[in-house]
């Protein structure tokens, strides 16, 4: 009935560029995501993508989260995974509320920070670590490498928990995550181990990809989890479609807006639409880093480098990993220097995708005013995705239907958010229990040698 689905690369057409042998195939579902990224470097595009029914995502107006959960991800994966193991999958990710709150007539905002680490990306952390559980060949044991600076890795780490044949590594620079991050890293346990690198970020990406790259380490089942790996986009594509159908009627277009960084988050809004969502506009409110919206305005993309530090720290990227994903979807190439190969079309893109840079500033008077004139707490990142719709409906006119998400628990910002409103927050329950948890990094030196004798010791290589 529907054609079989393959993942393409980004890079696929960069013919005649030194650095890059283009993959012109298809890969499976299955190695897209334990690959990673495509031969090329290039990223895994879905072709076709599949359509749902207007029918099919208004029957379950009252279904619960892993129905819809169901209905997407049964589209991509349904020639791969038996339909039963995937609702098990599907399941066991999706354990917390998705909360849709009130803020004004026809606006809401979409809370996705009740998971195990307050933060949107528990979403895609939980599913792709179940599938690539699911997907590991026979008796085999995956390691999961990660480097972080905070937050990712924690989503991952947690999302790995008790997840069957994966180890997890994370490894994080000493002296540059907060004391609850380190707390969150290091107490996770059982088959996730922190590892604290004596040195900075990039040192412990160093490592990292130091590793991927050896081939005497090629037997170790080495496996990366990070943005850029399709099974992470996939989950992020369902809570548009559940805030649809909790909240739209049959045919009804609705606004999303969605504070961006890497793209990713965006990303499953664009799929959603191409999917059957009728989402009237994408709005990709970007913090100080401007690039995207410049690029809209102007038609010329230039890359921020370094990027711009601003409040809404997860999303300070001076050229987001997944807009080759985006250029690729409206007939553009870009590569992962952030070199233009061929533009998309301008035109198309703006019908679809608003977006506008929210200054610091802006961010801190958002979340004073929304609390004040309508009792909801919103963080940094939560707020630069608020006043971006606002910025679009003044410009663009008002619009029935419209939802902003908000992506981490504003109790994780308390220097931020507390000191503006003037008031306590209280944690997720998920986040006070976390003193009550105890455990200990492992301390490495930023040298490689170490390192790499260290993985050799310690990986274990079958289930
Ligand atoms: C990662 C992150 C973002 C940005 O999401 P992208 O998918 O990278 O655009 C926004 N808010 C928070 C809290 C995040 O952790």
């Amino acid at each position: 009935m529907t054609a079989k689905i393959g993942y393409f690369s980004t890079n696929r057409n960069l013919d005649g560029i030194p650095w890059v042998t283009p993959f012109k195939g298809y890969a499976s579902f299955r190695e897209a995501l334990l690959q990673g990224q495509a031969p090329d470097e290039g990223l895994f595009m879905p072709d076709p993508i599949p359509v749902i029914a207007p029918e099919e995502i208004m029957s379950l107006k009252e279904a619960p989260y892993t129905a819809v959960a169901m209905l997407v991800a049964a589209a991509f994966l349904q020639d791969e995974i038996p339909y039963d193991i995937l609702k098990r999958i599907v399941e066991d990710a999706y354990n917390f509320e998705v909360p849709l709150e009130y803020v004004e007539e026809g606006r809401y905002i979409m809370r996705l920070d009740q998971g195990p680490t307050a933060s949107f990306k528990d979403f895609a952390a939980r599913m792709m670590a179940r599938l690539m559980s699911h997907f590991r060949p026979r008796g085999i044991r995956l390691n999961v490498l990660v480097a972080t600076s905070g937050d990712t890795g924690s989503a991952v780490g947690e999302a790995f928990r008790d997840v069957e044949g994966v180890d997890v590594y994370i490894l994080y620079p000493q002296g540059e995550v907060s004391g609850r991050q380190k707390k969150q890293l290091d107490t996770i346990g059982g088959n996730v181990r922190a590892i604290s690198i004596e040195g900075q970020f990039d040192d412990c990406q160093n490592l990292v990809k130091q590793a991927f790259s050896d081939s005497s380490l090629g037997s170790l089942n080495l496996t990366s989890a990070n943005s850029i790996n399709f099974g992470r986009i996939l989950p992020q594509i369902i809570y548009y479609v559940y805030a649809y159908t909790r909240l739209g009627r049959r045919g009804e277009g609705i606004v999303f807006s969605v504070p961006s960084g890497n793209f990713g988050n965006a990303l499953g809004c664009e799929y959603a639409r191409r999917m059957g969502l009728p989402v009237a506009k994408l709005v990709m409110p970007t913090n100080e880093n401007n690039e995207f919206p410049r690029f809209l305005e102007t038609g010329i993309y230039e890359k921020i480098s370094p990027s711009r530090a601003c409040l809404s720290n997860a999303m300070n990227v001076g050229h987001p990993s997944n807009l080759a994903r985006f250029f690729d979807l409206y007939g553009g190439t870009v590569d992962r220097n952030g070199a233009v190969h061929r533009y998309p079309d301008r035109e198309a893109m703006r019908r679809h995708i608003f977006s506008v840079s929210i200054s610091d500033q802006e961010t801190r008077e958002t979340i004073r005013r929304v609390y004040h004139h309508r009792g909801v707490v919103l963080e940094p990142h939560g707020a630069v995705g608020w006043r971006g719709l606002e910025v679009y409906l003044e410009r663009f006119g008002d619009f029935p239907l419209c939802v902003s998400l908000e992506t981490a628990h504003p109790a994780k910002f308390p220097e931020e958010v507390e000191v503006l409103l003037g008031i306590p927050l209280e944690l997720p329950q998920s986040m006070r229990d976390l003193d009550k948890r105890t455990g200990e990094p492992l301390a490495l030196s930023r040298d490689y040698k170490l390192f790499k004798a260290f993985l050799q010791d310690t990986l274990k290589i079958k289930d």
